[in-house]
């Protein structure tokens, strides 16, 4: 089912298809230092990942008045955040065990199943503590999704704070990037349960803008890797005409203007230009520095090419995107955003 929702910053209710009991408990909590109003389903929400996407969206969930609990295995970054006096835990598991809900903001599928079943991770061995539901908002593969909140399902929950039997995990992945994050405008693409989708708005709300409902487990995932790798593609596309129009004797800022009122207008050309000295707080504009890595760029569009060749989808353009950054990372530059194709794979000059 396609449902569109724009979350309003307000509180939903958790859905008649949870049992009578759950309803009991989804009362609301105002929280007296701001005006958000937080049912009790939610109250305490740890999160796992403070990258950075991951830190801001915990920051985001404190300032709205709930009781976070965070965990990572980067010391300082865990310093940091013990210093603003909130919760620090050692482990995955120990952030759990005092949880309602447990969010994951992490790199890639491998460290999203170290943290779930490794070792003091999150489904402690089949037997969850407390957490009713996990939401893993990385972007990962839909396969690995699927595969994770299988495990989810059959795992036994022990404190029932809301009145199920095993857990429930929803896969969430964002787009905004990094300024989103911390200006909480992200928008979630969402997959799992319908019902535990709609318990969980007002955390949604609390991190994002905008949280479109894609269906069952893995969809929310599929949506985040096809948006892209649509994106990937449509630089790269803006990048080669850019530095073809530059070879032929057109400025980039012409071929932009033309662009943006033809046929050729898309996200890459009106708003995240990679030709430098075109648009003004674009990446491009600062050296490539911020915005959203090469590297994270060639992870998912691995990601999206496995899924291709997981179902034998045949996606030449997919395969070579993932070449082009890949190499690209492999020339030193994953670090620097991902449009710094148009300088360091195209050779593209800056607009003087
Ligand atoms: P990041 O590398 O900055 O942060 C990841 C964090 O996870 C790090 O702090 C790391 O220490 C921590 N971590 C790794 N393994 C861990 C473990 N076993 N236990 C606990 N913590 C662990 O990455 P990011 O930019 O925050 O991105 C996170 C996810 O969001 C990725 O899947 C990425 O593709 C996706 N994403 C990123 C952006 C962006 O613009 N950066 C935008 C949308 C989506």
């Amino acid at each position: 089912m396609g449902i569109y929702r724009a979350v309003i910053k307000s509180v939903v209710p958790l859905s008649k298809s949870l049992s009578k009991k759950t309803h009991q408990l989804s009362t609301f909590r105002s929280i007296s230092s701001s005006s958000i109003i937080i049912p009790s389903h939610l109250e305490k929400v740890g999160f796992v990942g403070l990258g950075n996407m991951g830190s801001k969206m915990a920051t985001n969930l404190v300032k709205a008045g709930y009781n976070v609990a965070v965990h990572d295995i980067n010391h300082s970054v865990m310093k940091m955040f013990s210093n603003k006096g909130i919760s620090v835990k050692g482990s995955p598991m120990e952030v759990a065990e005092i949880s309602d809900v447990v969010i994951t903001m992490l790199p890639s599928p491998a460290h999203v199943l170290d943290v779930y079943t490794g070792p003091n991770g999150l489904l402690n061995g089949g037997n969850v503590v407390r957490p009713w539901l996990f939401i893993d908002s990385s972007t990962i593969d839909p396969q690995t999704t699927r595969k994770l909140s299988s495990a989810v399902s059959k795992c036994a929950l022990i404190e029932k704070k809301v009145s199920r039997e095993s857990p429930v995990m929803l896969d969430a992945p964002v787009s905004g990037g990094v300024p989103a994050a911390e200006a909480g405008t992200l928008t979630f693409m969402v997959g799992g349960p319908e019902e535990a989708y709609m318990a969980a708005e007002p955390l949604f709300s609390s991190m994002g803008k905008n949280t479109i409902y894609c269906g069952n487990a893995g969809t929310g995932s599929a949506a985040k890797i096809c948006n892209n790798l649509a994106m990937a593609v449509s630089m790269l596309g803006v990048s080669e005409a850019f530095v073809l129009g530059q070879s032929l004797g057109i400025t980039a800022t012409t071929l932009t203007k033309i662009f943006n009122s033809s046929s050729a207008r898309c996200w890459s050309s009106d708003t995240y230009n990679p030709v430098p000295g075109v648009m003004d707080g674009v990446p491009s504009s600062r050296n490539y520095d911020g915005g959203f890595a090469s590297t994270l760029m060639a992870k998912d569009l691995n990601l999206a090419s496995a899924s291709a060749k997981d179902i034998g989808l045949k996606s030449p353009l997919t395969s070579e995107a993932r070449d082009i950054f890949t190499k690209l990372c492999d020339e030193g530059h994953g670090a620097k955003d991902f449009s710094c194709v148009f300088r360091h794979f195209y050779s593209g000059k800056d607009e003087l």
